[in-house]
């Protein structure tokens, strides 16, 4: 009797503790996508959870993201100079499109049961960069691999920064560079960062920052958040393919192409309960305060995990919900966490990508659950982040029966700059 007690525990341990091991190993190994978030990435989780515009929909308990901005103005004959009233003027256009990224307008076209958020949750910090660049025939240039390209020269450290580069007006029209990669199949347009850790940057073109220069800036800064236009004619439109996930239903309804695009632009008129002209950030218009869609701001705060834009959000953005892990996923993306992530009893978490964890987040491990790094890379955002805690510590009985959690490491996996 003794000996069969003896033998029934020993199976259920091995049984248990086995579990993180055996599930471990990928039953069909992902053909070479590691780090990719492109839409050759046919992981199903990535497809259906970390790709997904809704997961991102900011609630209460999203933190608020900070993007360290820098204003660079190239000076020359008859353009703004080096002052003190022009460095005011730069503060309060960027005090202007903060405003408009925090007190967001209702839909002048609701779409029924649509909720109207109030705050996108993402600022501008600007900390002070104003540089001015003199003696340059670059302030008659538009083109912003060449100013970059100066501005690297001087302090490479600049590019760090979302730079916002203003030349002499009337010279050019606006333009910003979106983040890579671009998803849209069909009917977007426009180019994108050469790469994940590639620059971005804002285009602008004036000889005194006013206000109409803070709306332009708060729709190219859109663009720069993975935002395509919605008015038409222009270029650079959101899809109107509904079969597309990344079509914003939203903003456009759920029978496309009825009210996709809108038609409009500067200046347009707008009709309440029409989508002719409406005051969508993207739409083009001249507005006091802008409608962003929840779908437009989940996009962006999208952007801010899987696309280059996030490498110029401070660290410190962190939420308090953890992410659970319920059921097994294979993360093998490129993706910036800013929550603690757990991995709840019978799930286990493998990582073939990487994953860029907030100073504040930790990933626990529940018992019986696992968390596989293969060949991945888990490190942080900024200095340290908290590191892993595996629970599983047998206090009592009942416990002895669970499965203690596991950290399991193949292919060079590496968990780096954890503060335990
Ligand atoms: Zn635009």
């Amino acid at each position: 009797m003794k000996l069969v007690v003896q033998f029934f525990l020993l199976f259920i341990l091995y049984s248990g503790f086995s579990q993180g091991n055996k599930d471990c190993i990928l039953e069909k190994p992902l053909k070479s996508v590691n780090l990719d978030n492109s839409n050759s990435n046919t992981n199903s989780d990535y497809i259906n959870i970390y790709k997904k515009i809704e997961t991102y929909i900011p609630d209460e308990n999203t933190p608020i993201k900070h993007i360290k901005i820098a204003v660079n103005i190239f000076t020359g004959p008859g353009t703004i100079q080096n002052t003190a009233a022009s460095v005011n003027a730069v503060n309060d256009m960027i005090y202007y499109l903060n405003d408009f990224y925090t007190k967001l307008d209702s839909a002048t076209y609701p779409i029924d049961g649509v909720e109207t958020l109030t705050d996108t949750k993402i600022r501008f910090d600007l900390d002070g960069r104003i540089f001015f660049y003199e003696g340059t025939s670059l302030y008659n240039s538009s083109s912003m691999p060449a100013l970059e390209k100066c501005i690297a020269g001087i302090d490479s450290a600049r590019l760090d920064n979302l730079n916002i580069y203003l030349t002499d007006g009337g010279k050019a029209q606006a333009y910003a560079i979106p983040p890579n990669p671009g998803f849209i199949l069909k009917g977007g347009g426009g180019y994108t960062a050469s790469s994940l850790y590639g620059s971005q940057g804002v285009y602008i073109s004036t000889i005194k920052p006013n206000y109409v220069n803070s709306q332009t800036l708060a729709h190219e800064i859109g663009h720069c958040l993975d935002l395509f236009h919605t008015y038409e004619p222009s270029c650079c439109h959101e899809t109107c393919d509904g079969s597309d996930p990344e079509y914003l239903y939203d903003l456009f309804g759920k029978n496309p192409p009825e009210k996709c695009w809108e038609i409009g632009g500067f200046g347009c008129e707008i009709t309440p309960g029409q989508n002719i002209c409406t005051n969508n950030i993207m739409g083009g218009n001249n507005m006091l305060n802008y409608y962003f869609s929840p779908m437009q701001i989940g996009k962006m705060h999208r952007a801010l995990s899987i696309k280059t834009v996030r490498k110029y959000v401070k660290d410190g953005a962190y939420n308090p919900a953890p992410h659970k892990i319920n059921k097994s996923e294979i993360w093998n993306f490129d993706i910036r966490w800013y929550s603690d992530i757990v991995i709840e009893p019978g799930a286990v978490l493998t990582v073939t990508g990487k994953i860029y964890m907030a100073e504040q987040a930790r990933i626990i491990v529940k018992h019986g659950a696992s968390l596989c790094i293969d060949g991945g890379i888990v490190t942080s955002s900024g200095k340290e982040w908290l590191g892993v805690i595996v629970k599983g510590k047998i206090i009592n009985v009942k416990q002895l029966l669970r499965a203690e959690g596991k950290v399991i490491y193949k292919n060079g996996g590496e968990i780096e700059n954890a503060a335990k």
